[in-house]
């Protein structure tokens, strides 16, 4: 097996199924999209969204990723994405996005 880095091949970073029935379960991807993942690593984690925050049934505050696209835009995108993301991951603390990271996320 090659490592990652003796390999110029990079099939590894993305895949698109289209005959997930929920395809495409974001909208607005322009590129490639990416079902790698489909349950985003970052769900548990800080940042950049967009996402908004809702309490569960339970009491628990969690994410909508509902108009995020980031883990979906382009494989190698998504991937690069995900990677610096879960170089120093910081458990999420609950809070909403303000108003300004929300638009620099939109941006991204
Ligand atoms: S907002 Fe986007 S990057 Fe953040 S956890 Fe949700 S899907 Fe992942």
């Amino acid at each position: 097996m090659q490592t990652r880095d003796a390999t110029a091949n990079e099939a590894y970073q993305g895949f698109t199924n289209h005959e997930c029935p929920f395809y495409p379960c974001h909208t607005g991807v322009k590129r490639a999209f990416n079902c790698l993942f489909c349950y985003c690593p970052l769900i548990a984690y800080e940042c950049p969204g967009p996402y908004r925050v809702y309490t569960d049934a339970h009491g628990l505050r969690r994410k909508d990723c509902s108009e995020c696209r980031l883990p979906h835009e382009d494989y190698r995108a998504s991937w690069s994405f995900i990677q610096k993301w879960l170089e120093r991951p910081m458990t999420w603390g609950g809070m909403e996005l303000d108003a300004r990271e929300r638009q620099a996320a939109r941006g991204s």
